[in-house]
């Protein structure tokens, strides 16, 4: 039962409770190859989706009572845990044909596929046949899908009962998969902060020439002069976290929340109501909310796809750009989740940033 295996892995390395062992994070240096061209990225993000495939292939997610053990949910969702390997294993064949695409050479066969068992098949050879130096790469990022996976299953595992990130509830909302291979939006939550993070974060991106989204919070927006923050935030795009860091399906005004933020956002910037996605706290939403959005303000519910984990305290921030880019590799496109709260955070933008030109990929301007 290989799956036991990986429970194994899962819980030694959570038993040690040495810290960073409790999310994926990652040892970038491991890989041997600079990620500098085209073909580069596209042959190390192949040889992470071919670990991710592996390690979610052996677990039987068909099976409640496995996924039961594998994420300690009691009452799993299965019709949920289904579609999201329906999904992940759908991406990630079209990243395999994407990374095809783009190499003239074809290393790994040049072959267009249609599913995730001809992705393991054509992969494994290469794998195989790697040389001893990738050995500590293969340890490293083994033990970053394990856990990687152990996270997103869990979340579909609990879902729709608690939303978050891992799933759509309605078609309209956009969580990052909507963009184009290689392109990458990323987004700030919790801000204005009040420890001055916000600031050294927008220089920071304005000194790379890089555009991002800020989800703000409706009662910290109000602690700074309309003309502060529309200075703080200039060329930057401004969406709205709610009123107050509350989960809103478990609150009563969650309504409230959702109109003062959203108008807050309108009077200070004079951005349209309908310009104004909302990023639900935990990413916890009802469709009741989807509703009240579309139908009062005309707006969307903006998700992520690629969650840093900047708030754990125990991931420097080497490992942070390091699990980003490693996500990077994985899915090839999407919506990354930082906070403007912590240092950390701002040298992993700059370490993204250097990333993103030798592997020519592209943050794109949300605005
Ligand atoms: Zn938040």
């Amino acid at each position: 039962m290989r799956y036991i295996l990986i429970l194994l892995l899962i819980f030694t390395s959570a038993a040690h409770a040495a810290g960073p062992e409790k999310i994926a994070t990652y040892d970038r240096k491991t890989w041997p190859e600079a990620i500098d061209s085209n073909a580069a990225f596209d042959r190390a993000s192949a040889f992470e989706g071919y670990h991710f495939l592996d390690v979610l292939s052996a677990v039987d997610t068909g099976s409640a009572e496995t996924i039961r053990a594998f994420t300690g949910v009691k009452e799993p969702d299965m019709a949920s845990v289904k579609r999201w390997v329906r999904f992940a294993r759908g991406e990630l064949v079209k990243n395999f044909n994407a990374a095809q695409r783009q190499d003239a050479k074809g290393w790994g066969g040049g072959s267009k596929i249609d599913s995730a068992e001809t992705y393991l098949a054509l992969m494994r050879p290469h794998y195989l046949t790697l040389p001893p130096e990738y050995d500590q790469w293969k340890e490293r990022s083994r033990k970053f899908h394990t856990r990687y996976v152990y996270e997103q299953l869990r979340l579909a595992a609990l879902f729709p009962r608690i939303t978050s990130e891992i799933l759509k509830l309605d078609q309209s909302e956009r969580n990052g998969f909507e963009l184009n291979d290689k392109q990458f939006i990323l987004t700030f939550d919790d801000g204005p902060s009040p420890n001055g993070v916000t600031g050294k974060m927008i220089s920071e991106l304005n000194s790379r020439n890089l555009k991002a989204a800020f989800f703000l919070l409706g009662e910290r927006l109000e602690t700074l002069p309309p003309e502060k923050a529309q200075a703080l935030y200039a060329g930057h795009y401004v969406g709205s976290h709610g009123y107050t860091h509350k989960a809103h399906p478990r609150y009563a005004q969650w309504q409230s929340s959702i109109d003062r933020t959203h108008a807050l956002i309108s009077a200070v910037f004079s951005t349209p109501s309908n310009r104004i996605g909302f990023r639900p706290p935990y990413g916890q939403r009802t469709p009741e909310m989807i509703a009240h959005l579309r139908t009062v303000h005309h707006s969307l519910v903006a998700l992520w796809n690629i969650d840093s984990q900047d708030w754990n305290r125990k991931i420097g921030p080497d490992q942070l750009s390091d699990r980003v880019t490693t996500l990077i590799l994985l899915w090839r496109k999407g919506i990354i989740l930082f906070h403007d709260m912590y240092p950390k955070s701002i040298e992993a933008v700059g370490a993204l940033h250097d990333f993103s030109r030798e592997a020519n990929i592209e943050f794109v301007d949300p605005g």
